[in-house]
């Protein structure tokens, strides 16, 4: 088992009856398990030749930041809709009732950087690819995907590697 289980924290029934919320600020808070889950995806990715990191908004955040540092490249937010300040790609994406849509600046990218796409968990996969659209409309490629927890069942892993994009996560979780 995975030593990240230790600190995920999880919790039921949020945000709705049936789900399992798999709460990552516990890794986030300890002086520990941050460090150590940085350095493992800095490890993976250091001779990959990641050109930027492109976080989603918001825990991608807080991990594509420490990873970009490490590897010393720049950082690209993938935000919600309305957010960013300049001009933006838009590309929406289903959620379990409804739409959501997410942004990235038109000149976040330059023609045929290689972009590592960071979030901190994969469930089907919606999110991510819209991720990957936005940043093939600003001009990037996307070869790698990382985070920290997949929900195999659910299909994300499965979606972007059919978009010839590699993954790679450090926990697995059965179920929602
Ligand atoms: P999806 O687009 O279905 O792959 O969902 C991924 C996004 O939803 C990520 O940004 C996650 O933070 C969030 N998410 C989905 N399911 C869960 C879950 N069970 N626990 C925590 N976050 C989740």
């Amino acid at each position: 088992m995975s030593w990240v289980k230790d600190y995920v924290r999880t919790i039921p029934d949020y945000p709705k009856a049936g789900i399992l919320f798999r709460d990552v600020t516990t890794i986030f808070e300890s002086d520990v398990a941050y460090p150590k889950m940085i350095n493992e995806f800095v490890d993976y990715y250091k001779d990959k030749g990641i050109d930027k990191v492109a976080g989603i908004e918001a825990r991608g955040f807080i991990l594509g930041g420490a990873i970009a540092h490490m590897l010393g490249i720049g950082f690209i937010t993938i935000r919600k809709a309305g957010k960013l300040p300049h001009l933006t790609h838009k590309e929406d994406y289903e959620l379990e009732y409804g739409t959501d849509a997410l942004e990235i600046h038109i000149d976040a990218i330059e023609e045929g950087e290689n972009i590592l796409i960071v979030d901190d968990l994969i469930a089907t996969g919606g999110t991510a690819v819209a991720a990957l659209k936005l940043i093939n409309k600003a001009g990037g490629k996307v070869s790698e995907a990382c985070f920290i927890i997949d929900l195999p069942e659910l299909g994300g892993t499965d979606k972007l590697k059919s978009k010839n994009c590699n993954v790679y996560t450090l926990a697995e979780y059965e179920g929602l």
